[in-house]
């Protein structure tokens, strides 16, 4: 028995492709199914999120539809994924985020940017909000570094406790001991794997479209995402150094490194969300659940919106508009992080946690063959 309708179809399509094995070169998925003689809801939640959805056993398959056997593994492991994301998220009370995940985000992010826009305008004297500032510490005459600190300090801990939840959630469901996170080797060959999305790839012709025709944009636009954003974390964590450590306040001339990280990953973060989603576009629907693109959508735009804003802000810091810019990228930053344990942001943790898995249970087979 399986806690939900759709595992019980991923069950049923993971018992069909165990005796065909015809995609077993394709990705991670098919070798570690192989590892497997039946599937618990646990199992097909590691293998959903094992799963790059680069489409390519759907149109390599012979038993697709409309063969009577219906076989559509990207799909159904889409949909366990999505469900599992809810499933894990922390206080479950939050999980119904999911369900309606781009509005909930639009709403969250609409009050974050509203608030932190009626603080700067009720709270700020405003012949500063809205004049022109320069120099040292210009962004803190309109709101102390301190309180800034405890409001992003805050809201990022709550980020990271509640998806540190979902993580211990889903180690839990998928049944892999807790030692398995501290084991060097096969979080060194996750990274690896995470670090060049090689399962994105469609077993090597890339990712399949709309007509049959595979491309390696998925992969490319994910790279400029992902190293956008570690771009973007590397200028904050560099500007808290100065900050703390060598008492330089912001903002920092444009050839300061927190100003060449952040400029190189905004512009990434402008570039990725713009590519993926037309890339989305492109995609053969068959494939894909369409339920869920407003999660996909939503955070995308929160990305771009977040890159887009930080880079504005940059551009006219020494003009009027700096004030307004700068309550509007705060609120944009302050949605993204209260918003990240219930949105598409957790793909990323659970399938590197899967990766983390697959890399062991492969080492562990290769040992086992090789004694
Ligand atoms: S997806 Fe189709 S072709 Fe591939 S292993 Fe499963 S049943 Fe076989
Ligand atoms: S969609 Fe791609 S990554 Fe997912 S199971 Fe099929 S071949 Fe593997």
């Amino acid at each position: 028995m399986h806690a939900t309708n759709i595992l019980a179809e991923a069950d049923r399509l993971m018992t069909v492709c165990n005796s065909c094995r015809y995609c077993e070169g394709l990705c991670a998925v098919f070798p570690a199914m192989e590892m497997r003689r039946d599937f618990q809801d646990g199992d097909l939640n590691y293998l959903a999120n094992l799963c790059h959805s680069c489409g390519a056993c759907y149109h390599d398959c012979q038993f697709s539809p409309p063969h009577e056997f219906n076989v559509n593994v990207p799909k159904v492991l889409a949909q366990v994924r999505a469900d599992s994301y809810a499933a894990y998220a922390w206080p479950r009370a939050f999980s119904g985020m999911f369900a309606r995940n781009g509005l909930a985000i639009t709403i969250a992010a609409s009050l974050s940017v509203a608030v932190f826009i009626a603080g700067f305008v009720g709270w700020t004297d405003p012949a500063v909000l809205f004049s022109a500032q320069s120099g040292m510490g210009s962004f803190y005459r309109l709101m102390p570094h301190n309180t800034m600190a405890l409001i992003f300090g805050a809201a990022f801990l709550y980020a990271i406790v509640a998806m540190s939840m979902g993580v211990r959630a889903f180690w839990k469901d998928i049944g892999e001991p807790a030692g398995t996170l501290v084991e060097g080797p096969s979080i060194w060959q996750a990274m690896k794997d995470a670090s060049t999305l090689r399962y994105l790839d469609g077993g090597g012709v890339g990712c399949m479209n709309e007509g049959e025709r595979p491309t390696d944009n998925r992969r490319l636009y994910h790279h400029f995402t992902f190293y956008g954003f570690m771009l973007c974390f590397a200028a904050t964590s560099v500007a808290t150094l100065y900050h703390y450590l060598l008492g330089r306040e912001a903002p920092y001339p444009w050839y300061d490194l927190p100003v060449l990280l952040g400029t190189a990953g905004g512009i990434g973060l402008l570039i990725g969300p713009v590519g993926l989603l037309l890339a989305k576009t492109k995609r053969d629907p068959d494939v894909q659940d369409q339920a869920r693109l407003g999660m996909d959508v939503a955070f995308l735009a929160m990305l771009f919106m977040t890159s887009l804003t930080g880079l504005a802000l940059l551009v006219l810091r020494t003009t009027p508009a700096m004030g307004l810019l700068l309550a509007l990228h705060l609120g944009v930053v302050f949605g993204l992080f209260i918003t990240m344990p219930y949105g598409k942001f957790v793909h990323g943790i659970y399938r590197f946690l899967s990766l983390v898995r697959y890399a062991k249970e492969k080492r562990m087979l290769e040992e086992g063959a090789a004694a």
